[in-house]
């Protein structure tokens, strides 16, 4: 994607969703974490449906730890990996416990030295919860930075690094979201939708998709 598109084609993503929202359901920094921990190849919908059971019940870590594995587990298992994801959100919260007093730290090494917290979760936790421009490159952004030619890399880490030098400064903190959005419902994995684009003339991919016949 050439320079001068890049601004266009965030400004285009802002002003059809000023104010983008992550999809999981949360209300304090801990249901975010752990609900972005159990959604690791899960769907939103499926996490939410489980988190909206789980944390009428347990939403602190101290209350996770006294829930146990096996209680939590109950509580997640239609999710998949319910099981490690069980140990890893009881594991996770009793380090929360210990060392940070039952708080979510805002620093990613914090965040990463948690049982299953990974840099995709520990930025999706500082950029939604903390407000920090940080851009978390899951399944959608990776390849919608491919394809649109916006940040090319070969690994997550490389897109990531090339959104934090190519995305302009005022669109950093949202940028997220409107990828991962975008991706999720316009730019899809099998088929992009092209021809209901709206930021079809500032990216690379061809040939682009024409619409369907009949349409
Ligand atoms: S034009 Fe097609 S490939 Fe490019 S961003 Fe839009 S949907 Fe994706």
């Amino acid at each position: 994607m050439k320079k001068e598109n890049i601004a266009p084609f965030f400004a285009t993503l802002q002003a059809a969703n000023p104010a983008p929202e992550t999809e999981l359901e949360y209300s304090t920094p801990f249901e975010l974490l752990a609900a972005v921990l159990l959604s690791a190849q899960a769907t939103d919908v499926g996490v939410n449906k489980a988190t909206r059971k789980l944390f009428p019940v347990a939403n602190t870590p101290q209350a996770i730890v006294d829930l146990g594995e096996e209680g939590l587990a109950e509580y997640i298992k239609t999710i998949g990996l319910y099981k490690s994801k069980a140990r890893h959100l009881v594991q996770a919260s009793r380090m929360l416990v210990e060392l940070h007093g039952g708080e979510v730290p805002r620093s990613r090494a914090e965040l990463e030295a948690l049982p299953g917290v990974g840099r995709k979760t520990a930025n999706v936790v500082l950029n939604v919860a903390f407000g920090e421009a940080t851009i978390a490159v899951d399944t959608h952004i990776f390849r919608v930075g491919n394809r649109t030619g916006l940040a090319p890399g070969k690994t997550p880490l490389e897109v990531e690094l090339k959104l934090e030098k190519r995305v302009p400064p005022e669109y950093r903190l949202h940028a997220h979201h409107w990828l991962i959005l975008h991706g999720r419902y316009v730019c899809v994995a099998r088929k992009p939708k092209c021809y209901d684009c709206a930021v079809a003339a500032y990216c690379d991919f061809k040939p682009k998709t024409p619409a369907p016949k009949g349409t």
